[in-house]
């Protein structure tokens, strides 16, 4: 039996990619980026007290259980370059780019300590990312550009540096594909408004995500200090017909609420006021988090959408104002930190490989599914199909590897 290509490591390739190896399938998964997890890689786990069924290690295991698995081969630094339907299947091409790190990395971060490139450039995989197998960035090392250092090979443990490390032109004959590229974030700096990348102290969702992810705990890039009081704002770039998209995002109420939690966790003093237009927590039972909210004196839920934000140059405090949505009346509230909940965009749902693969977008720019697409072998799965989060994109992927299963007969 022919493998299933799988185009994208994130929460839809890895639950899609391990699902059909579970019923007896092969695979062939190819991931653009240093390692498996996609967006999750970046993302905090929410369950300091208990957990909060964000998903997160969802995605994160299912990557590495993946990569234990000898029926799947798993291409890094790689793209499908080329893919052309055949007769019994798709012929396809892949570009794998060089590593120069072998598996036999243990992750120890020794390269990256001696390293002596401004900037490093001997990297670990991003976030909680899988495997934890460095690379080196060519364009920046020593070793490359001026033949003179090799400094990572001679101090790793495991010999697992190798410089000779090649590029490599992959063709393989697949059975169907399974089109998972994900999501990407809206930027948070095209509401302008908002004051991102202008005053240091707003950061988007995603930076608290990778922050929190890091370091275990948020502190403002002004200062580093602990910030005391934040606000958090919703749908930015969401149902927006004028900057970002028009769709709800779907899935960011459920973060931000849990983030919110989080925050409350690491420090119970942090008085934190939640800026809503419609607290869209459809994962969740109804009204989970504002009983939560009520029940802390230091958060307030606060339906209104802030215009505008200024910061006070003396402190890197922002002052931002927002109507109320009782009198109507203009008031102003002064934070440490302002968090902008960003929506997502789908990522990639138009490429080429997309196209060549008979792939259209809907209105709203994501990949559409039609049962004739099915038909012709390509399963588009996951958020770059509509907005959705991991929990919902790890049961639609689960589907589609049950479809696939049917169609090319087993379990
Ligand atoms: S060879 Fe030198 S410059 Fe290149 S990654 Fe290793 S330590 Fe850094
Ligand atoms: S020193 Fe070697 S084993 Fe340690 S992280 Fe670097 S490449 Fe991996």
């Amino acid at each position: 039996m022919m493998p299933i290509l799988v185009i994208g490591g994130g929460p839809a390739g890895v639950t899609a990619a391990k699902s059909l190896v579970d019923k007896g399938g092969e695979v062939v998964l190819v991931e653009k980026t240093d390692s498996l997890g996609g967006r999750a890689r970046e993302w905090t786990c929410k369950g300091l007290v208990e957990c909060r069924n964000c998903g997160v290690c969802y995605a994160i295991d299912r990557a590495a259980e993946l990569l234990t698995q000898p029926s799947v081969e798993v291409l890094l630094l790689s793209n499908v370059t080329f893919a052309q339907k055949s007769e019994e299947g798709f012929s396809v091409k892949i570009k794998s780019s060089p590593r120069y790190v072998t598996d036999d990395c243990i992750g120890c971060g020794k390269c990256v300590a001696v390293c002596p490139v401004d900037g490093k450039a001997v990297f670990p995989p991003t976030g909680s990312g899988q495997p934890r197998v460095h690379w080196i960035d060519r364009d920046k090392c020593l070793h490359f550009k001026k033949g003179k250092c090799s400094a990572c090979a001679e101090i790793c443990p495991t010999g697992a540096v190798d410089y000779e490390d090649r590029a490599r032109n992959i063709t393989r004959n697949v059975a169907a594909v399974v089109y998972a590229t994900g999501i990407e974030p809206i930027e948070a700096c095209e509401m302008n408004r908002l004051g991102c990348g202008r005053y240091p102290n707003v950061i988007s969702s995603v930076d608290a995500e990778k922050t929190l992810n890091e370091k275990g705990r948020l502190a403002r890039p002004s200062d580093g200090k602990a910030p005391k009081k934040i606000a958090i704002i919703q749908c930015v770039g969401s149902r927006s017909v004028k900057v970002g998209v028009e769709y709800c995002s779907k899935f960011c109420c459920k973060y931000a609420t849990k983030i919110s939690q989080l925050l409350l966790d690491i420090d119970p003093e942090v008085n934190l006021d939640f800026y809503f237009m419609d607290l869209r927590t459809l994962y969740e039972p109804q009204d989970e988090f504002k009983v939560w909210a009520k029940a802390k004196k230091t958060v307030k839920l606060i339906r209104s959408m802030p215009a505008v934000i200024f910061d006070r140059p003396d402190t890197g405090n922002l002052l931002v104002r927002v109507a109320s949505e009782t009198d109507l009346e203009i008031h102003e509230s002064e934070y440490d930190l302002v968090i902008l909940s960003v929506g997502m965009r789908p990522h990639d749902a138009t490429g080429d490989i997309a196209k060549s693969l008979g792939i259209n977008a809907d209105q709203m720019g994501f990949a559409a599914t039609t049962s004739d697409l099915e038909k012709s072998g390509v399963y588009v799965c996951g958020a770059v199909t509509q907005p959705m989060d991991i929990e919902e994109t790890a049961v639609r992927a689960m589907a589609i590897a049950s479809k696939i299963k049917t169609r090319e007969g087993g379990t």
